[in-house]
């Protein structure tokens, strides 16, 4: 398979497994991507969601498991990893999470601009023009010199998401985006959201939001104790889950 092969999934992960000390995290989990899908990860509370997001966006090491992208080369965890893998791997994805985790001493543009100039060597100018483009496109353009907590919680997860974008990675991952803001803050992310899938983005997501979920995702897999134990299109595993536990699951949510 070529690396530009259409057909090729963005994103393949199969067999992978992570354990904290004997507490078994992942015990076998496999899901592919495709190209300008939104993939939404469900399923309690410490089930495995965001430790497959930090798999997939090198923030932890899988024990095992295969990872490629583009149909580009196979990264198997099972084997040494070089440096120089592990930085591309990396490189692909970018992370938006719970908690916005901006810089409280830099300003809502030099938040943006960190990334692509210190870790990519973006020129500054390029990459100031990059973020004040994105910085107006979630309606933050006023904001660029604001620091972070000059801002309301809707505010700094959008400049979070736009410091995500400014990356320019193939991949967004998403953990709880909005589970850290108050109810009225939460329509304003998910609008976000809602446009970048619109816009083709491929992104995996992590969410409580179920309503959101049904109307966004291609696929919904919907983990517990480690696994993924259902799968499917929203309006499928949502109004008819197959599972039980699925069906526990949704029932104590909708
Ligand atoms: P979820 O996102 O579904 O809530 P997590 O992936 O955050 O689940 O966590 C799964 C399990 O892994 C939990 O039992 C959690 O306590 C444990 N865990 C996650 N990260 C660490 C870590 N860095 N060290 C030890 N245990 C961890």
């Amino acid at each position: 398979m070529s690396p530009t092969d259409p057909t090729a999934p963005l994103l393949a992960a199969h067999g992978l497994e992570k354990s904290f000390g004997t507490n078994r995290v992942l015990d076998g989990v496999d899901l592919e991507v495709r190209r300008g899908d939104v993939l939404v990860l469900i399923g309690p509370s410490g089930s495995g969601k965001t430790t497959v997001l930090r798999c997939l966006n090198g923030l932890e090491t899988p024990d095992a498991g295969v990872v490629s992208f583009d149909g580009g080369p196979r990264v198997d965890f099972a084997q040494k990893v070089s440096k120089a893998d592990r930085t591309a791997l990396r490189d692909r994805s970018a992370m938006v999470f719970q908690h916005h985790n901006l810089f409280p001493h830099l300003t809502v543009l030099q938040n943006v601009i960190e990334g692509p100039v210190q870790a990519h060597g973006v020129p500054k100018a390029e990459a100031v023009a990059r973020a004040e483009r994105l910085l107006a496109r979630v309606g933050l353009a006023d904001k660029r010199d604001a620091y972070p907590s000059e801002l309301s919680g809707g505010q700094q997860q959008r400049v979070g998401i736009v410091r995500a974008l400014a990356l320019e990675p193939q991949l967004l991952l998403f953990d709880e985006p909005t589970s850290a803001l108050d109810p009225e803050l939460v329509g304003e992310v998910l609008t976000v959201l809602r446009e970048l899938a619109n816009e083709g983005w491929t992104m995996v997501i992590v969410t409580h939001e179920l309503g959101f979920a049904r109307q966004v995702a291609d696929e919904v897999l919907f983990f517990d104790g480690g696994v993924i134990v259902e799968r499917g299109a929203p309006a499928q595993l949502f109004t008819a889950p197959q599972k039980e536990r699925t069906r526990r699951f949704l029932d104590r949510l909708l």
